[in-house]
Formats: structure tokens, C-alpha cells, sequence
């Protein structure tokens, strides 16, 4: 199975860090329903227009940045290498308006990349609950071995999926965090691109 690592969203070293937060007023539409179960997948989807608010806190900015829901922004030199690159699994990329700048960190001066919207495409690969050390608050009540949505998760020790993704960053069945595989890791090494934080799937314990 090709290696897996968890997308996370601040990096350790702070170079390049950059979080977003949607520009007010600003519309979302609901995810999907599970054509089993019926339920809700996944979370809210940021509707166009797209305006949003940046937050740096390092000194440059990121070629991904972070915010609430499904949407990343990738700058624009992520996003003409990753649409040459024959990588699959992001879909969007809808620009959006920058509206304000925060620099927490450095006061650099450059003014923002161009920046669009992508969302990690769901994949049909599934979370292993058991192998991944999943505790629940409450576990799916009543469980639908299709989505494998619901419940209350207290965490998880480490991240095993039942079976290797097509998709070279997503989302699984069961796993709302985004995953990318080792492609997704020299695609981001090999360009320079910054803010595209990593931990290996082992490693990816997580307690809420
Ligand atoms: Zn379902």
C-alpha cells in the first residue's frame, strides 16, 4: 500500500503559515446525503462568492491556507503545477477575492498570491476503526457501513485505511480529515510549495 500522510493544518516551524476565514456575509450550501443511510456527509460547502480573510503567521505566505469546513485555498502556483501534474483528488478551484490581510507574525510586505478554492475529492476507500485505535463519545447510532458517518469521535490513535485510495489527496469514508499519499508528498517537496504541513499516518494520533 502506497504510504498515507494527514494533511494538517499548522505547520510546526510557523514559515509559512496562512489560515483563511470567509468574508461576512458569505453564503454555504449542506454537503451531500448518503444515497444508504440518507444522512448528512460531510460538512458545510462554502458558496460563491468566494471573499475571504487571510491570517499569516510567518513570513510568507502559504501555498495552501486553512480554514472552517472542506475548503483549502491553494495559491496560483499550486494550482497550474497540480493541473500539469496528473495528481487527482482536488476539484474547485474557484478564485477568491482576497478582502483583508492579518500578519500576526512577520510584517512582510508582498501582497498575497492569487488564491483559489479546492475541496478534496471523498474516496470510496474506508476508514478501519478498529485497526486506527478509534475511540468514540458515541459511536454511530445506527451505523451505516456505506458512510460511515455519525457518532461522536473522542479520538484516534493512529490512521489504517481498509483499502489504497485511487485519489492522491481526499477524504475516506468514515474520515473527515484530508489524506494524501506519498505522490501528494513529492509533488509538494519537489516544488517548494509551502504551508502543505505532513504528519505519516502511524504517527497521526489525535484526541479531541
Ligand atoms: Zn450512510
Amino acid at each position: 500500500m502506497k504510504k498515507i500522510y494527514l494533511l494538517k493544518h499548522t505547520d510546526p516551524s510557523y514559515a509559512a503559515t496562512t489560515d483563511f476565514i470567509q468574508a461576512d456575509p458569505h453564503n454555504v450550501s449542506d454537503g451531500p446525503n448518503c444515497l444508504a443511510c440518507g444522512g448528512p456527509i460531510g460538512m458545510f460547502r462554502w458558496a460563491p462568492p468566494l471573499r475571504a480573510e487571510l491570517e499569516t503567521w510567518g513570513k510568507r505566505f502559504g501555498d495552501m491556507a486553512f480554514g472552517p469546513g472542506e475548503s483549502i485555498l491553494i495559491s496560483e502556483r499550486f494550482k497550474d503545477l497540480w493541473l500539469k501534474s496528473g495528481l487527482i483528488g482536488l476539484e474547485g478551484f474557484e478564485p477568491v477575492e482576497i478582502v483583508k490581510v492579518v500578519r500576526r507574525g512577520k510584517r512582510f510586505k508582498d501582497a498575497p498570491p492569487a488564491y483559489f478554492r479546492v475541496v478534496a475529492q471523498r474516496s470510496q476507500a474506508a476508514l478501519d476503526f478498529v485497526a486506527s485505535g478509534m475511540q468514540w463519545v458515541e459511536p454511530p447510532s445506527p451505523p451505516c457501513d456505506v458512510c460511515r458517518e455519525g457518532g461522536i469521535k473522542k479520538g484516534w490513535e493512529r490512521i489504517v485505511l481498509e483499502e489504497e485510495p485511487r485519489e492522491n489527496i481526499c477524504t475516506v469514508r468514515g474520515f473527515g480529515e484530508v489524506l494524501v499519499d506519498e505522490h501528494f508528498k513529492r509533488f509538494v517537496e519537489e516544488n517548494g510549495l509551502l504551508n502543505c504541513p505532513l504528519v505519516p499516518a502511524e504517527e497521526a494520533a489525535h484526541w479531541f
